[in-house]
């Protein structure tokens, strides 16, 4: 090699200076944006008009609602008491920049920092036992430190999660109370801190919107709440192009959860299935009848919620299995 002469060292040194710039442009990128609990949707559809605006590697701090728009404050507050247009409020929808219908809608859950109470009721006709609740119940519960208090002999560790999570849907707007292919009230105790929930993008801009945080609830949802409560939800956003995404599905640690929505519970499971084949004839090379097989040994159907307009069943797989 020969020695640099005096201009081209001069361009290295330039270079180099605007490799320093465009760092800073870098650690610019990822700004971010507090979004207020005060800015809510109850449905969400083409005509809805975007509160924020984001970029892809942005970090949004939601604050999010409880699911009854806090309008449960104690346990004189039954359920009859409370306005019916006020349930389910997601806050948002906030526009992507640069996302497209036919790309995924990327959202690393970084962490979710709950109230210091929850609220859960009962209420006859709902749920999976619904004729057997005969008495309108409001349990209004303390949340202390990582603890759900039940009464004195009994309490439960928090496991915060997103009920509703969602992008603008095909077609006609959808109330927010209700989960789809567009994602929303899929009340999956998955979504919590570490998960990575991909959505479909119907819109430009996706728009998203997250809401109904449950300080814990289990698989199923019987009562038809979790411990309800307010939240304030830190994402970050990211968008993959031209995916061609249909469904929602969730990546958590080494495994990837298909999702599936439906009014009848096994129309559900087909749905989550189907996605589940498709990925391992996609990722192992494998035939339809193949993937089927090896679904029957590893794919493990899981309910999700019960509770809901229509069920959410997730179907998992361990990646660790496959490689
Ligand atoms: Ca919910
Ligand atoms: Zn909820």
């Amino acid at each position: 090699m020969k020695p640099m002469g005096k201009a081209v060292a001069l361009l290295v040194v330039l270079v180099l200076m605007l490799g320093v710039v465009g760092t800073g442009l870098a650690a610019d990128k990822g700004r971010i944006i507090h979004v207020s609990r005060e800015h809510k949707v109850f449905a969400i559809g083409e005509s809805s008009t975007p509160i924020a605006k984001a970029r892809p590697g942005d970090i949004l701090v939601i604050e999010t609602e409880d699911c009854f728009d806090n309008q449960i404050q104690s346990s004189e507050d039954v359920i009859e008491s409370i306005d019916f247009n006020r349930v389910n409020p997601a806050t948002g929808p906030i526009y992507i920049e640069g996302a497209e219908p036919g790309d995924t809608l990327v959202v690393d859950i970084l962490s979710i920092e709950v109230a210091d109470r929850g609220v859960m009721v009962a209420i006859p006709g709902m749920g999976v036992l619904p004729d057997e609740v005969q008495t309108p119940t409001t349990r209004v519960l303390p949340i202390v430190g990582n603890k759900i208090i039940w009464d004195e002999n009994l309490s439960l560790p928090i496991r915060p999660m997103v009920g509703v999570i969602g992008v603008t849907p095909k077609g006609d707007p959808i109330p927010c109370g209700s989960p789809g292919d567009h994602g929303g009230n899929m009340d999956t105790a998955e979504i919590g801190a570490g998960c990575r929930v991909n959505l479909p993008v119907n819109v430009e801009g996706a728009m998203l919107h997250i809401g109904d945080c449950h300080a814990r609830q289990a698989d199923g949802e019987v009562c038809v709440s979790g411990v309800e409560c307010r939240a304030v939800v830190t994402v970050r956003v990211d968008v993959k192009k031209n995916t061609g995404l249909e469904r929602p599905y969730l990546e958590k640690d080494n495994r990837i959860m298909f999702l599936g929505s439906h009014e009848d519970l096994y129309t559900a499971a087909q749905i989550a299935v189907r996605d589940a084949v498709r990925y391992l004839m996609k990722v192992k090379n494998l035939s339809f009848e193949e993937a089927y097989l090896l679904a029957s040994a590893m794919v493990e159907v899981r309910i999700s919620q019960l509770v809901d307009p229509l069920l959410t069943i997730r179907a998992e797989i361990d990646q660790s299995l496959l490689y």
